[in-house]
């Protein structure tokens, strides 16, 4: 035995002994990149080597050698498979570090990805065509819900608003389309269909959801609702007002096949647009889900699941029962965290009823509407300073000025109330606010979670709304200088108004330009409102790190932090901001691993 241990000890030294300063292998080193770091002490660099799920290295082509055994080819050529690592030339191209989405709906995009998205439908041609699709992509039997058709009707996607004239001529085209059961019956198969108008007000059901629910000739109308019927007393499947609650009551819930298959798909587009983090509003069935995938290593992303305020006890209990592992500010492990609590103070101006202290330019009686936690007076405080106390991250939308007054005074309440401690709590979406209550953010220390495709998108139809007050609206130059911690969002998939593209470009973009996609108006939509494309891209990155508690792990390109990058097909720092809208990410890398490539 004695002899067999000084073999080893001579194996052992012989390893050590290697030539000085030559580090472990990498396992992958992305060469000839433009890395944008994020890290203010190291802001550029050619090379970055990964070793497992951690950045080993970041620096010049001829120094990220030393990462490879032996060193490079002598030929030059470096890119291609050395004995233990990968050598990836990306040719000029930018790498950055893997976008963190501040604001995500993951449930209800897979189920808009997977099953029907009508949003910019209004044609019974298209419509058909999209329902087919949908038939086709899911499980069989599966009911098709939702869609929410015509919400660009009025407007169409892009538009940077019409006048009135125009806008009366297209709602009046929008409520000419009245689709019938015929339309969809023959390419439904075996699946039941419930699809709605983006409204809410009208629904079409194919024979199939009718006979499920028992709907026939004879079935009277619900008190506020029509079953529509033709000439000869048949139900034609639109169903006005409450009478789609009769399909809804015969609809089961979705399988957990279905919602594994949309979890999936929403996954693939999350990687397609390099994002390697959201903060998702998410329920107990979605974080058992995420779990679910992660254990089969299918989860493509980190998800901080942010749970209802309203639930804090019950997350508090959950994360004490399952002894998750405590971080700062956090508790999980470094792809599924709880912390975060979201609630509502108003509603949004999608359907006109964000709150706000002046009532609606184009409707004099509607100041717009409170959401249910606001009463009794006093709970949303209530609820806060519970979560406070318990160490929790407290996101809460507000949208109208009057809303977002309410929420900073709650704050405020709640901070003279409790202890002081480190808070990274945030106003989210913050969108139209009076001026007055600007320093507010910074005084208070708020995080302003903001999604700026909003205002690509929004500018449809903000001015007939709220007129003048459109210049309060995603004030993002104003709150960055009022002192507010800046994070960048998508709100994938949107609303039943809206579609908002999970693509952090099209962000970025919005960011920047404050023009529609079309690129109106010329100058940009109160232009003063611009931030600068490092800063928009530093709000999708490191910024959201930090608002997790996770700036000393991710955010940014830097030695020790976990390897999560993307590589984008062109350098958008020196190409307009127009060029943003064709940009594609060539490379996004999770924990060291590829999970998405996409040739050039
Ligand atoms: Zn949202």
């Amino acid at each position: 035995m004695k002899y067999a241990s000084s073999i080893l000890t001579v194996l052992l030294l012989a390893a050590f002994s290697a030539p000085a300063q030559q580090p472990e292998p990498a396992d992958l080193i992305l060469i000839n990149g433009t890395v944008w770091t994020a890290d203010e002490s190291q802001p550029r660099a050619e090379a970055v080597a990964i070793r497992g799920n951690r950045i080993v290295f970041v620096g010049s082509v001829a120094e990220s050698g030393k990462f490879i055994q032996g060193g490079w080819r002598p030929d030059g050529a470096h890119a291609g498979q050395y004995s233990l690592t990968r050598v990836i030339d990306v040719q000029g191209r930018l790498i950055l570090p893997g976008f963190i989405d501040n604001h995500t709906h993951f449930t209800q995009a897979g189920r808009l990805l997977l099953g029907l998205n009508l949003l910019d439908v209004n044609h019974a041609d298209t419509l058909r065509q999209r329902v087919a699709e949908g038939a086709a992509r899911l499980p069989a039997g599966a009911w098709l819900v939702g869609g929410d058709w015509g919400a660009y009707a009025q407007w169409e996607m892009s538009s940077a608003g019409k006048g009135p004239d125009e806008a009366r001529k297209t709602r009046e085209r929008e409520q000419e389309f009245r689709p019938t059961k015929e339309l969809i019956d023959a390419v439904t198969g075996d699946h039941p269909a419930l699809i709605s108008r983006f409204d809410g007000q009208m629904h079409l059901a194919n024979s199939l959801a009718l006979k499920a629910a028992g709907i026939t000739r004879d079935t009277p109308n619900p008190p506020e609702g029509e079953i529509v019927r033709n000439a000869r007393g048949e139900p034609t499947g639109l169903l006005r007002g409450a009478a789609a609650e009769l399909v809804r009551k015969a609809m089961p819930r979705p399988s957990y096949e279905q919602r594994k298959a949309e979890a999936l798909r929403a996954l693939e587009e999350a990687r397609r647009w390099g994002v390697t983090g959201i903060h998702d509003n998410s329920s107990f069935e979605s974080l058992a889900l995420f779990q679910d995938l992660q254990r089969e290593g299918l989860l493509t992303t980190r998800v901080w699941a942010r749970m209802p305020l309203s639930d804090w006890e019950k997350v508090r209990d959950y994360i004490a029962e399952r002894k998750l592992a405590a971080h700062k500010g956090a508790w999980g492990d470094g792809f599924i965290r709880l912390g975060g609590l979201k609630a509502w103070v108003d509603g949004i101006m999608g359907n006109s009823s964000a709150l706000f202290w002046e009532p609606y330019s184009n409707n004099a009686a509607s100041y717009g509407r409170l959401r249910p936690v606001m009463s009794p007076e006093g709970n949303l405080q209530r609820l806060m300073t519970g979560a406070d106390r318990a160490g929790f991250t407290i996101t809460v939308h507000a949208i109208g000025d009057w809303a977002n007054h309410i929420l900073l005074d709650t704050y405020q309440r709640v901070f003279e109330q409790n202890p002081a401690r480190e808070r990274r709590h945030r106003v989210v979406h913050a969108q139209v606010l009076d001026p007055a209550d600007l320093p507010r953010f910074g005084k208070l220390g708020l995080v302003a979670e903001v999604q700026p495709y909003h205002c690509t998108d929004d500018m449809r139809w903000m001015e007939e709304r709220i007129a003048d007050r459109s210049k309060y609206a995603y004030m993002f130059r104003s709150l960055e200088r009022s002192g507010a911690v800046m994070s960048f969002g998508s709100d994938w998939p949107g609303t039943n108004a809206s579609y908002y593209p999970i693509n952090p470009l099209m962000g970025i973009y919005a960011a920047v330009t404050r023009q529609t996609l079309k690129g109106e108006p010329a100058a940009g939509w109160f232009p003063a409102e611009r931030v600068t494309m490092e800063e928009a891209v530093r709000w999708f990155t490191l910024n959201n790190a930090w608002t997790t508690y996770e700036e000393d792990s991710r955010g940014s390109i830097k030695v020790g932090k976990l390897a999560d990058l993307v590589v984008l097909d062109r350098d958008i720092f020196s190409r307009p901001a127009r060029e943003l809208l064709d940009t594609r990410v060539l490379f996004t890398i999770l924990d060291g691993k590829i999970v998405h490539e996409q040739k050039p």
